[in-house]
């Protein structure tokens, strides 16, 4: 059974809002000396001080804080951050076992081509030859990182493109991208501040953004309240664990996203429920009542709900323009509680417009796959793939197999989750002595190109500019503002220690989106939708923590269920 990232999501958004009602989560606690010894290989250092170092799990986009517990140099256990400004604590079961993951037996330890093991020195040969041959394209699954700016750099120089395989909570974003000309990577959702949440399958309490935001904000203004804080409108064809845990669920047919939010948008606008004026949905409510099998008067009824209690912001779990010009009707783009802009710096923004990586790369010579890029992803390309990866998911197309550090083996910058509001910036150091055999793509890039600035040099230059502009502050147990700080050292040395750098939010007028007509309607399958989803995408490897905790909990649901 493939176990897929949204698979671990949701056992984690069950288990962050069940933290408040059940025991469960301290019985797993109880349990986990029990199963992380699971692998007889693992090292069991005895009367060994342990250390607790404080970090973030850098597996995912969504860089949750975690305390490590080291010894011996290794790491024996993690737990959340509970001062974590975005995680608030909470973490999925893949960062929850990661610490056994550099154990796994399917753990690179050889650079492989095809079939056939290889060297390091042959790898970089081949690629050499293929960049001298023509374009490369370089592919990184984790943006916005000190070594992004070295993938990107390279392939620039090398005259040729750098891609991102984009999560679909940032594909959902796009359009917002498109009419305002603000780069998706700074872009987010200010959920803190909503009062009424319209999710159009967008499964925010199944495994939907940062473990633990959603769920803590939902379980400290919503749950158990019938006329909650905070109104989750749940829009979706089967009774998701979302959906039965939502303020209201509407279950239009699968697929008809597109036309109910231009059937709420035309009830929003000829009853002059908002200010926006047009343009008018080309949609009709008989239409769209005839598509969603909801009556037009349901529509009509949950327009009006929709406005009752603002600010009200609409959430798509895709690209779907329909849907982001229903808040634009609201009035929910660029406004408290709304799509917000997290981040002012626009040269910085300009530098950031993603490319999507699944547009096929015709002339290219030679794809690079960064160790970030989800194990399935497959790039359309007849060019030779070298794939960096810590863990071999099997099957893969690539020619190249290239062992990359593992679980905290690298030292790595922790930029912005995606769909947070603010701007966040943390440092994971490399806790954990690499093995010689393995290499980061920057480190690969680096030898072959020796004057690209290297990640640590592009760390410690942003950390610079953090002091220089002397805004934001530093989380930890206690919030220090950077202006307080006395030189950059400090400021790094917090960083390193595991304190969070969170930026100030840019005045809501920077962000503005104006449509001049409705729209496109975007027919979907569901099945289509999460063929494209990120969090679908498998993990290549599950810890034996993970895997008890996934398959031995009953938190989980089940799977007819997770399909709407
Ligand atoms: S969601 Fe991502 S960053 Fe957070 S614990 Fe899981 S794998 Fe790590």
């Amino acid at each position: 059974m493939k176990v897929t990232r949204r698979d671990l999501l949701v056992w984690s958004a069950g288990a962050a809002a069940g933290l408040l009602v059940t025991p469960v989560p301290w019985k797993l606690l109880d349990d986990t000396s029990i199963w992380s010894q699971n692998w007889p290989w693992i090292p069991q250092p005895s009367r060994t001080p342990v250390e607790v170092k404080q970090s973030a799990c850098t597996l995912c986009p969504n860089g949750c804080g975690m305390k490590v517990k080291v010894a011996a140099g290794w790491p024996v256990g993690v737990s959340g951050v509970s001062s974590h400004p975005i995680s608030r604590g909470a973490l999925c079961p893949l960062g929850f076992g990661a610490h056994q993951l550099n154990w796994h037996p399917q753990r690179l330890r050889t650079v492989r081509h095809g079939a056939h093991p290889s060297t390091w020195t042959e790898a970089r040969t081949a690629f050499a030859k293929a960049c001298s041959a023509g374009p490369v394209v370089v592919i990184d699954g984790y943006p916005g990182r000190a070594a992004s700016s070295l993938l990107e750099t390279f392939a620039q120089k090398r005259g040729g493109n750098y891609r991102v395989a984009l999560g679909a909570e940032t594909r959902a974003l796009v359009p917002y991208e498109s009419w305002s000309g603000v780069s998706v990577a700074a872009l987010g959702y200010d959920l803190e501040n909503a009062q009424t949440i319209v999710s159009f399958g967008a499964t925010l309490l199944d495994g939907w953004g940062t473990p633990g935001r959603f769920t803590r904000l939902w379980a400290e203004r919503a749950a158990g309240n019938a006329n909650p804080e905070l109104r989750l409108i749940q829009v979706e064809s089967s009774l998701s664990r979302t959906a039965a845990r939502s303020w209201q669920w509407v279950p239009a047919h699968a697929g008809t996203e597109s036309a109910l939010a231009g059937a709420l948008a035309r009830v929003l606008l000829e009853e002059h429920l908002v200010s926006a004026r047009g343009p008018m949905p080309p949609i009709t409510l008989a239409e769209a009542a005839n598509q969603t099998g909801l009556s037009a008067n349901a529509i009509r009824e949950l327009a009006r709900t929709i406005v009752a209690q603002p600010p009200a912001v609409a959430i798509a779990i895709g690209n779907n323009p329909a849907i982001a010009a229903l808040n634009v009707v609201l009035g929910a783009v660029g406004t408290r509680g709304g799509i917000a802009r997290r981040s002012k710096h626009t040269e910085r923004e300009k530098k950031e417009k993603y490319v999507a990586a699944d547009v096929a790369v015709p002339a290219a010579r030679a794809v690079l796959l960064d160790a970030s890029v989800p194990w399935d992803f497959a790039p359309q390309t007849d060019a030779e793939v070298f794939r960096f990866a810590a863990w071999d998911g099997g099957s893969s197309k690539a020619d190249w197999l290239l062992p990359a550090p593992g679980f905290l083996e690298d030292l790595t910058d922790v930029p912005t989750a995606p769909t947070s509001a603010v701007e966040t910036y943390a440092v994971a150091p490399s806790l954990v002595k690499a093995p010689p055999e393995v290499q980061s793509a920057a480190q690969f890039l680096a030898s072959i190109d020796r004057t690209l600035t290297t990640p640590e040099k592009i760390i410690h230059a942003r950390c610079a500019d953090f002091f220089r502009g002397r805004s934001g502050t530093l989380r930890s147990q206690e919030v220090t503002p950077v202006a307080q700080l006395a030189s950059v050292q400090k400021l790094e040395e917090e960083l390193w220690k595991g304190a969070v750098w969170v930026g100030e939010a840019p005045p809501p007028a920077s962000l503005r989106c104006e449509l001049k007509e409705w729209p496109p309607v975007v027919t979907a399958h569901p099945e289509t939708w999460s063929r494209t989803w990120s969090s679908t995408w498998p993990a290549p490897v599950l810890p034996p923590l993970a895997t008890k905790l996934y398959k031995e909990s009953t938190l989980r649901e089940a799977p007819e269920k997770r399909l709407a």
